[in-house]
């Protein structure tokens, strides 16, 4: 559906391909299911490569196995996300940037939308998808979400271009016993290489810096009991990452995993990204979608990666359940 859209609206993407490197035998049932799983999805042209074909593809990689995608692509997507934007006002939607609701109340049967900068909205019915912010907007309409919101920083490095160490995508095998991916490389439609992302605790939702800290979100996140439990499961791994965090020589040897001739004079420090990860009182990161129906209201409560890929598929879904739950008609989704 993405592609369809970006050829429809002159958005440029790259079928650049993509490979899953498995690096020691544990990995091997691991790549075979994924295999599996992609081929059961419809996913064109995968296939299960030895080293010597991935040498071909990626000739600075290493692995026993691996799985190559040719359909993988990459797109900019504040390209996608503006395109989107036109269109929808373009059918008379009316969207308000940098003004935050703050405070939802219910007045005669509507739902009134206080915000930081502009007038109320007085809505019948709302869809909520504040990321980040989910389940304090949810929070504002008075539902209890049985899960919060904790952020985690994704910091990368630059890869340096000119050893041409990495062509396209180089991931590593997701293990389901832990709850991020790990480090890998990623081709930019600019032809940038990016490396990372960590997955490090932050102290502020929007908290894309180091030293980025909220008193009252954290105060909040420490009052949560999902938090502590969340800590007891995964402290060395937590702390792990931290280290990561301030030492590029622990993040270049994640890298080197998968890449080893790489060293930390190929890398400078890039961007970062906030993960807003939905974890539950147990202590347990929800790693599927969660989305909370109330008669006048839909939370978005967990759209984890690759939900800007899946944005349109999960448009549509959302949009079902609007109708249904909202009594809606008349409506084309
Ligand atoms: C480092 C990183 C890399 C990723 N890479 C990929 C990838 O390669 N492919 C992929 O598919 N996915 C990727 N993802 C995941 C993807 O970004 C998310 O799954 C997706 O953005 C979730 O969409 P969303 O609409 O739920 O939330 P968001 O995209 O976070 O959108 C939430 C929106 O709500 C707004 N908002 C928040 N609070 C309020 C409020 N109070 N009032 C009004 N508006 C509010 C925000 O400003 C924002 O615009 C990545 C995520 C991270 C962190």
């Amino acid at each position: 559906m993405l592609t369809e859209f970006c050829e429809a609206n002159a958005v440029p993407y790259q079928r650049c391909g993509k490979v899953i490197i498995g690096t020691d035998d544990t990995d091997l049932a691991r790549l075979a299911a994924l295999f599996e799983r992609g081929k059961a999805n419809g996913v064109a042209g995968l296939e299960l490569i030895g080293s010597e074909r991935l040498r071909e593809i990626e000739p600075h990689a290493r692995g026993i196995r691996a799985l190559h995608c040719p359909t993988t692509a990459i797109v900019d997507f504040r390209r996608v996300a503006e395109a989107m934007a036109a269109q929808l006002v373009r059918s008379g939607v009316l969207i308000r940037r940098a003004d935050p609701v703050v405070c939802v109340r219910r007045s005669g049967g509507a739902l009134v939308l206080e915000t930081r900068n502009g007038s109320p909205v007085e809505a019948g019915s709302l869809i909520n998808c504040a990321g980040l912010h989910s389940d304090s907007v949810a929070r504002m309409t008075g539902v209890a979400p049985d899960v919060r919101i904790i952020p985690f920083r994704g910091e990368y490095y630059v890869v340096r271009r000119d050893r041409s160490l990495v062509h396209a995508l180089i991931y590593p095998v997701p293990d389901p016993s832990f709850p991020f991916l790990g480090v890998h490389f990623t081709r930019r439609i600019t032809g940038e290489i990016e490396a990372g992302p960590n997955a490090v605790l932050a102290f502020a939702r929007e908290g894309y810096r180091k030293r980025d800290v909220q008193v009252a979100e954290s105060l909040g996140m420490l009052a949560y009991r999902g938090f502590w439990a969340m800590g007891s499961r995964y402290w060395r791994m937590g702390l792990e990452e931290m280290y990561r965090s301030f030492s590029r020589r622990s993040f270049v040897r994640a890298l080197q995993r998968l890449v080893p001739d790489l060293s930390d004079e190929d890398v400078t420090p890039g961007g970062s990204g906030v993960r807003a990860q939905a974890v539950a009182p147990d202590g347990t990161l929800v790693d599927d979608f969660r989305i909370v129906e109330t008669p006048d209201a839909l939370h978005v409560l967990n759209a984890p990666s690759p939900a800007a890929t899946a944005s349109l598929a999960i448009g549509r879904h959302i949009a079902g359940i609007a109708m249904r739950s909202f009594g809606l008609r008349g409506y084309r989704c």
